[in-house]
């Protein structure tokens, strides 16, 4: 391992220092004779609060009494019962106690070198006929140690014991001095939505998890001659010389955690590496790198590594542009909402049931962008909430308007975030925006995508049954891509299966898929759920879902996402 670097946060060290000087210290004097108590006191009064103690157990008792609030202790070597070695051991042995220093009081020079070896910081001789010298020793050992303990509180982080991030860099910036050929791995460890498992199990097991997977981590960075901290609340950083299948070591220290929570959470973890990082780059840039790439993997359950490549950067920079323009595209009219038609399928001929709103953004610099490039940006970012209730307002305004000028009711589903269900107030406002635009429960659906339920789920249940109970319907979105079990699925309160598109694809040729299709099928009609298949475009997609029993399709083949007025036409036609 690393030998630890030598610097000192003398900055903080002396903010800290300058606070409590003003304090008088607290010094236990421990020494069987009466005389020599009393004349130390007196020496240290002026200086400082002294308590005495005249044996080992009443010393004992003191310390673990008083732990926090004393200076330094005075120890005695020989005393009757327990002596001065046995409580300095004592001392040295408890981690809660290790950091008081003790000098030792001694007329026998073989005995010094044996309390130095057993931890005491320093010795006065005995007799104490020099006041002034003993008085600056102590006053020396006593700063030197608060200096160390202030050191050691900063480097490390009190939940895991592992460094702090500031140590972190610190340290990794030394490693770079000392090994100046070693290409080294920058690497960003994060447990996905910790918040949850911190609301599920409580504190105390939540604190637990962090600590078990900081330790495996540590101990990965050890073995590997690198080295590992604690960034944020649920992330850690590491440093290491660079390895072919860092992710896969990480990852296999992290399973083989014996502990039953953790069995549960490994596939949380999410891993963002920067392989060989460019050593030009400033180090906390390099770890921000490590962060992008584990951050762009985020919500994503399918990916548990990424690695960072300049593309991501780019990446961002075009992610703030978007965020940077969004109010001004909301307030230009420059957000449009498209619909696509859902039709029953399991008449004679089709005929159109409901629509689907999906928003467009046409920006003026950069064309029209799709909603797959800014949704999870803003759904990253929590700008989401504002564009997915002017999509809600828009399309519930438009059901009206065709309601009211042609006598026609088409319901329409719109999109439904995660972090829009958690949001307080969310039902209040559903129903107010029916109320306002003149539409009934009935005409307005909601899509919520599957892998909300199963990663929220109390709290989206809770949220969804109040919504039903309204009279509304709701679509469970991208039906397959989530972790829904069967017995999850008959207690969880929807209405529809929105089958994802990845079924639909191929049907014609691939088998598999079609049993698929049939077996939702079957489970739909087992839980009594009417089934969309959407991503429908062709002939022969569509017969085949028709014969599966499908309820209703979406997609090219009948018609694309398409503007107001262009749905306006559809629905007139029937
Ligand atoms: P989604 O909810 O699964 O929407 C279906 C997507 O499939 C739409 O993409 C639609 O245009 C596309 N699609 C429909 N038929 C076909 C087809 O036959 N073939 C193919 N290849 N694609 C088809 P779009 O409009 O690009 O939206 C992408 C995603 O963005 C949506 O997936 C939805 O998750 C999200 N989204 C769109 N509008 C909103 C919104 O207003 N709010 C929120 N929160 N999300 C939205
Ligand atoms: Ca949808
Ligand atoms: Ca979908």
């Amino acid at each position: 391992m690393f030998v630890t670097p030598n610097f000192v946060r003398i900055d903080i060290m002396n903010e800290f220092l300058k606070d409590v000087i003003k304090l008088k210290r607290r010094i236990l004097v421990v020494d069987d004779e009466e005389i020599n108590r009393r004349m130390l006191s007196k020496i240290l009064s002026s200086e400082y609060e002294v308590l005495t103690a005249e044996n080992g157990d009443r010393a004992i008792e003191i310390i673990t009494g008083e732990r926090e609030l004393l200076s330094l202790i005075l120890l005695d070597l020989y005393m009757p019962g327990k002596d001065g070695y046995e409580v300095l051991k004592l001392i040295r042995e408890t981690p809660r106690l290790k950091k008081i220093p003790v000098i030792v009081l001694t007329s026998d020079g073989s005995a010094e070198v044996q309390s130095l070896k057993l931890g005491a910081a320093d010795f006065i001789p005995k007799p104490y006929d020099l006041p002034d010298v003993i008085l600056a020793r102590i006053e020396k050992t006593i700063q030197l140690y608060e200096a160390i303990n202030i050191v050691k509180a900063t480097q490390f982080d009190p939940l895991t014991g592992l460094y702090n991030k500031e140590y972190f860099m610190e340290y990794a910036l030394v490693m770079d001095q000392f090994y100046r050929e070693r290409e080294m791995d920058a690497v960003a460890v994060n447990i996905n939505r910790f918040h949850i498992l911190n609301e599920i199990h409580g504190r105390i097991i939540g604190d637990r998890i962090l600590r078990m997977i900081g330790r495996a981590l540590k101990e990965y960075a050890e073995e590997h001659d690198g080295i590992a901290c604690r960034y944020d609340a649920d992330g850690y950083f590491l440093y290491l010389p660079h390895g072919e299948d860092v992710y896969s070591g990480l990852s296999e220290k992290i399973k083989s955690i014996e502990d039953g929570i953790i069995k549960n959470i490994h596939n949380r973890i999410r891993y963002g590496i920067y392989p060989r990082s460019d050593r030009k780059c400033d180090i906390h840039r390099r770890f921000d790198c490590a962060l992008l790439a584990c951050n762009s993997i985020k919500g994503d359950y399918k990916r548990e590594v990424s690695y960072y490549d300049s593309s991501m950067l780019e990446f961002e920079a075009y992610s703030e542009r978007l965020a940077a323009d969004m109010d001004q595209g909301l307030s230009e009219g420059r957000f449009k909402v498209y619909y696509q038609p859902k039709y029953f399928i399991q008449s004679e001929e089709p005929y159109l049931s409901s629509a689907e709103a999906l928003i467009r953004w046409d920006h003026p610099e950069l064309g029209m962008i799709s909603p797959g490039q800014f949704i999870p940006i803003f759904e990253g970012n929590g700008m989401i909430r504002k564009l997915d209730r002017f999509v809600w307002r828009e399309a519930a305004r438009q059901i009206g308007e065709w309601k009211r000028l042609h006598g026609k009711s088409l319901p329409v589903s719109v999109n439904v975030s995660r972090i829009d269900l958690m949001e307080t107030g969310f039902t209040d406002e559903i129903r107010s925006i029916m109320d306002e635009a003149g539409i009934t429960p009935e005409e307005f659906l909601l899509e919520v995508t599957e892998s909300a339920y199963t990663e929220d789920s109390d709290r989206i249940i809770e949220v969804v049954k109040n919504l039903r109970s309204l009279g509304m319907r709701i679509e469970m979105d991208d039906f397959g891509t989530g972790y829904s079990s069967l017995n999850m699925l008959s207690s969880l309160p929807i209405d529809v299966l929105k089958l994802d598109m990845g079924f639909i694809r191929n049907i014609e040729n691939n088998e598999k898929n079609l049993k698929m299709v049939e077996l939702v099928m079957n489970i739909a009609s087992y839980l009594n759920l009417k089934v969309v298949a959407e991503g429908v475009e062709t002939k022969e997609q569509y017969k085949l879902l028709k014969k599966t029993g499908v309820h209703l399709v979406q997609g090219y083949y009948f018609s694309r996402p398409v503007p107001a007025d262009e749905m306006e036409k559809i629905l007139l036609k029937g």
